[in-house]
């Protein structure tokens, strides 16, 4: 991953300040180079000093090109800690990078387990429905046997069943009675 100068950039001059690992990365981060940060460390001391002389003044309204005057010991801080906080940013920007991919895989492996949770319930779905089908199929089946069952059943009852009966009742009622007890 190549790391530019942001400001060396806006300038059109050559921006890279070094490259850092993942190497084979083409993409590029911003960074400050070791000009510009001097100059804006001086920059920024010349903005939280206020002007003692005229002659300062001019100094300061100068382009930051020069180099900057004896850093102040909190100036000399800020930039050891911006120097530090630089260093993070090095160290670290190639680590975001990697953990943002990494996030965007696992929400890629997410997103896929989603479509996938999605096209299960979609087919058990479908298979519930194929199972309704078959069981309202069943019941009409069902009912057409009934439908030709039920006729049939009064038939053998009518044909069959009533005349037997009729004349089980026949052959009952000429029965010789038994006697009388007394
Ligand atoms: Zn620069």
């Amino acid at each position: 991953m190549r790391i530019v100068c942001a400001w060396c950039e806006k300038e059109g001059k050559s921006a890279l300040i070094c490259e850092v690992e993942p190497f084979d990365d083409p993409m590029e981060t911003h960074g400050i180079c070791v000009a510009h940060r001097a100059s804006f460390l001086a920059e920024l001391a010349r903005s939280l000093t206020p002007p003692q002389s005229d002659a300062s003044f001019r100094a300061s309204a100068e382009p930051a090109r020069a180099e900057p005057a004896v850093p102040a010991p909190e100036t000399r801080r800020l930039a050891e800690w911006l120097g530090e906080g630089q260093e993070l940013v090095r160290l670290f920007v190639p680590r975001l990078a990697e953990q943002i991919a990494a996030l965007e895989r696992r929400c890629a492996a997410a997103e896929q387990a989603h479509a996938e949770l999605e096209r299960r319930v979609e087919d058990a779905r479908r298979e519930a429905a194929n199972l309704e089908e078959a069981n309202r199929r069943w019941r009409e089946l069902e009912a057409e046997i009934l439908a030709l069952l039920d006729p049939l059943i009064d038939r053998v009852l009518t044909d069959t069943i009533r005349p037997m009966y009729r004349l089980s009742r026949t052959l009952r009622a000429r029965r010789p009675r038994a006697p009388k007890s007394s």
